[in-house]
């Protein structure tokens, strides 16, 4: 008898998660020099780690032979301070996904369902599925979430809702009023996990009043991360703002020391590095205009995004991507969402933005 056999049925049948092609791992297989690569495929920050979040890691080193808070005090108080919430509705994690998971494990079992969008973030499907969960998977409208079909989709069985605002990978957005409408419609008795890892990249007029939704809707959940404009993918943390009973059961599903003391320290000095997040941003829109501007140059249809990254279509993907591989560029393919003729690129420096062009263009003429 294979052991494997004893896990789960639900276990067995999890499609793992298909991360961006490392540098390293191309260098490697190449022969090449990682410096002569480019990443342009985890939606990473381009700028790379916010100095002052530099400096706290630096400042924490010694004290590495000490377990973290497993509360992060320090942490908490900062985003509490920043986004007017009280530090017993945050809950930390090791990144984003996480506190999704967090969300997840505390309220399915097998036997109950999870709604999520088509196209939509990988990581729902695979934290509901790991519980035994039954996710269900609602077609896509223009690429983005249907919240009208989502809204059809709750059965008796329903208790989580995942949306991505905006989503990855397509980087469709659903406007606040609607969001809240749909917030306002639901039946009793659904949690909303609403993950806006992309929020800092939104203009200030797009962005919903997430926080003040919290003490209106005690089922929701808005998540937030540290691995894109704050530059700490790396690192791995992020958080959840919920109802503070909520926010207590999320802490108690997860392991005590979940964020690790240099994460800690680092997600907090990151959260006050206003003048790097405001250079990710103009870096992010003057990015995105030169990659739009020269995808629609080459004819090339693209999903216009509100994300540091963008997908476009160009049919023979898997072969496009294996075209830039060889020339050394790190993009995409999204086959796995359900979107087999579509790369998407992450919003890089600007002359990592002209290479991927370039070789672009050079992939499709071969
Ligand atoms: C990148 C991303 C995250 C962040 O995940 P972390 O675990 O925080 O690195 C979360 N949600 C979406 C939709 C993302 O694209």
């Amino acid at each position: 008898m294979d052991i494997c056999d004893l896990a789960p049925a639900y276990v067995r049948a999890i499609a793992p998660y298909q991360p961006g092609k490392p540098i390293s791992e191309l260098a490697r297989e190449m022969g090449w020099e990682e410096a002569g690569i480019i990443k342009l495929a985890s939606n990473e920050n381009a700028l790379g780690v916010s100095p002052l979040a530099q400096r706290a890691i630096q400042s924490v080193l010694a004290d590495l032979a000490r377990y973290p808070d497993g509360n992060g005090f320090e942490l908490k108080q900062a985003l509490a301070r920043r986004y007017g919430v009280e530090q017993e509705r945050i809950v930390l994690g090791n990144g984003s996904n996480d506190v999704l998971e967090l969300s997840a494990r505390a309220f399915l079992t097998p036997g109950l369902e999870a709604i999520y969008s088509r196209h939509a973030f990988a990581v729902y499907p695979l934290v509901v599925q790991a519980i035994g969960a039954k996710g269900i998977e609602v077609p896509a409208k223009n690429f983005g979430h249907d919240l009208a079909a989502m809204r059809r989709a709750i059965t008796p069985d329903t208790r989580v809702v995942f949306i991505a605002n905006p989503n990855n990978p397509t980087g469709t957005m659903v406007r606040a009023a609607e969001l809240e409408a749909f917030l306002s419609g639901l039946p009793k008795g659904i949690v909303v996990v609403l993950d806006e890892a992309y929020n800092e990249y939104l203009p200030d007029e797009l962005k919903a009043d997430s926080f003040g939704w919290l003490r209106r809707f005690p089922n929701l959940i808005v998540t937030r991360t540290f691995s894109k404009v704050y530059g700490l993918a790396g690192l791995r943390v992020g958080c959840a703002f919920a109802d503070p009973g909520v926010a207590d059961l999320m802490n108690r599903v997860r392991q005590p020391f979940n964020v690790n003391s240099l994460s800690l320290a680092a997600a907090a000095a990151a959260l006050g590095d206003h003048e790097f997040v405001r250079r990710s941003f103009e870096l992010n829109r003057s990015g995105m205009k030169q990659i739009t501007d020269g995808l629609e140059k080459l004819g090339i249809e693209f999903i216009p995004s509100f994300g540091n990254f963008v997908s476009f279509r160009v049919g023979a993907a898997e072969a496009v991507f294996q075209r830039l591989l060889k020339m050394g560029v790190i993009v995409r393919p999204i086959a796995s969402y359900g979107m087999p003729q579509h790369l998407r690129v992450t919003i890089g420096l600007e002359s990592e933005n002209a290479r991927f062009l370039g070789a672009l263009k050079q992939a499709l003429a071969a």
